[in-house]
Order: C-alpha cells, then structure tokens, then sequence
C-alpha cells in the first residue's frame, strides 16, 4: 500500500535543489521548442513533423514531471508499518527511532526514520530510495535521460555548425560558454545556444551513467549498500523476480508510466531468497 510522506520538502537547500531541477527542465523544453525547433522546420505550426515533435516531447515532460512528483511525495519506507517489540534474527536496533528495524533497512538522517529497503537519499527528488520510492527514482532516471537524448538528437545540426571547425575559440564556448561570451568570442544567441547544448551534453553522460548503475542495480535484485558492500547475492531472484520487485506485478506495462497501479509483491520486510523461489519454479 503506498502512502503520502506527511511532511515533503521541510528544508531549504530541498526546496532550492528541487526547485531548481523543474526550472531547468521547463527551460531545455521552452529552449528546444522557441528556438531549435523554428530553427530545423521554421516559424509557426505548418510542418507535420514539427507537431509531432511538440507532441512527444510535451508527453516526456509529462511524464518526467509527474515521476519526479510521485518519487518526492510517496513514503520510502516504514511508514505506518508497526516494527515488532522484540529483535528478530537479522534484525537491528535503531536508536533514533528507536525501533527494531528488518535486514536490507538503514535509518536515513535526512529524512529522519527508518527506510525499508534503503538505497540511497536522492537530493534530486529529497527523498530516500527505498522499497515503495525506487519505481519512482526509476521513471524519473528514465524520462529525464530519454527527454536529454531527445534535446542532443534535436540540437545534434547545430552542435555541427557550432562547432564544425575545432580551434581555441569554439572549444571555450563549447567548454565555457560564460567565458565565451564576456570575452566577446560567443555573442547573444550563439552563447545562449552553446550554454544550453553544453548542458544538455553533460547532462545526458551524468544521467546515463546513473541509470545504467541504478537499472544494473535493479535487474540485479540489489540496493547500492549491498553492492558496495558485495552483500545481498541471495536477493537476486532472476531479471523477471526483480522486476517486479521493483516496478510493481504490473511491471510489464508499469515501466512505461508511473501512473499505471501496480502493487508491489512485497512487504519490503520479509524476502524470498533465491534458493526458495528456484526450488519453487522446479516443482511447479
Ligand atoms: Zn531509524
Ligand atoms: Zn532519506
């Protein structure tokens, strides 16, 4: 059952880093739409293909905003979950909450209680990953890479014309468009421009990077404490298992939108190991 956090976004530097993050995104989306747009297929709305690319990318900006809602606004974790009196095998002490708390948990002190599942505090989303939020830190990875891969492809001509010639001059506006432009090299547009693909580039390889370790991660069956600490093998319960694990027992279609329902098959405080669900798939 998944619940609200009753408290989201409580300190400033959250509010700054979330708040800061939408506004880069609406930017890169007005960006691509003001001004590379009318640049490939002209002024005005009279270019089929020019409709269909407001289109989809209007749809990644839904879908990225609303994934990045659900990540800040769903409890990770305990909840309302009642953790038992008395210590059970595997089983630790908390002192700040002062509750026993399940294998694979680690209190958070940034969002002050015990996480189920626990894999790490994102800033992004100033919340913690855990067993109900990393369906949502997931979306968010993949609509913001896929909306970054769209913005390159779509700034891909006039990276070229930018760029075409390699000299000290374009590799400061490519590297330093802010240089660029207060030593009169990159003016107006073209430092306006340059900022943005620049921005787009970087931010593409950093978010590529973090999926691939995140979804390695989640295919895998394990939380980033557990890798580092190459803890947790027996969680991994095949690609299928985990999965669903994390996307829900609706994963085949949940993947595609974080509003579709798909309940998780889990509790996030008993767990199948994987000798258990092998010897299961064997005798059915
Ligand atoms: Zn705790
Ligand atoms: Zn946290």
């Amino acid at each position: 059952m998944e619940e609200r956090r009753k408290i989201i976004l409580k300190r400033r530097p959250e509010k700054i880093i979330v708040g800061g993050i939408i506004v880069l995104v609406f930017a890169v989306y007005f960006f691509e739409l003001l001004l590379i747009l009318p640049k490939i297929y002209g002024p005005g709305f009279s270019s089929s293909h020019k409709i269909a690319h407001v289109v989809a990318g209007t749809w990644i900006l839904f879908n990225a905003l609303i994934s990045m809602w659900k990540f800040i606004v769903v409890d990770p974790g305990s909840g309302s979950v009642v953790l038992p009196s008395i210590l059970k095998e595997g089983w630790r002490f908390c002192y700040q909450c002062e509750a026993n708390y399940p294998p694979r948990s680690y209190h958070c002190f940034s969002c002050d209680q015990c996480v189920l599942v626990r894999d790490h505090h994102c800033v992004i989303g100033a919340n913690c990953v855990g067993y109900k939020t990393r369906r949502y830190f997931l979306h968010m990875n993949i609509y913001l890479w896929i909306a970054l891969l769209y913005a390159n492809i779509l700034n891909m001509d006039f990276v070229f014309e930018l760029y075409h010639t390699i000299n000290s001059q374009s590799l400061l506006t490519m590297f330093m468009p802010m240089l660029a432009w207060m030593f009169g090299i990159a003016k107006g547009e073209t430092f306006l421009m340059a900022m943005f693909t620049s921005l787009c580039v970087v931010s593409f390889l950093y978010a590529t990077a973090i999926l691939l370790f995140h979804m390695r991660n989640t295919l895998k069956g394990r939380t980033t404490p557990e890798v580092m600490k190459k803890l947790g093998q027996m969680y991994n319960l095949g690609i299928v298992n985990n999965l669903r694990e994390a996307f829900g027992i609706n994963w085949p279609i949940a993947w595609i939108s974080p509003l579709i329902p798909s309940p998780l098959p889990g509790d996030g405080i008993t767990f199948k190991e994987k000798e258990f669900v092998e010897q299961n798939e064997k005798s059915m």
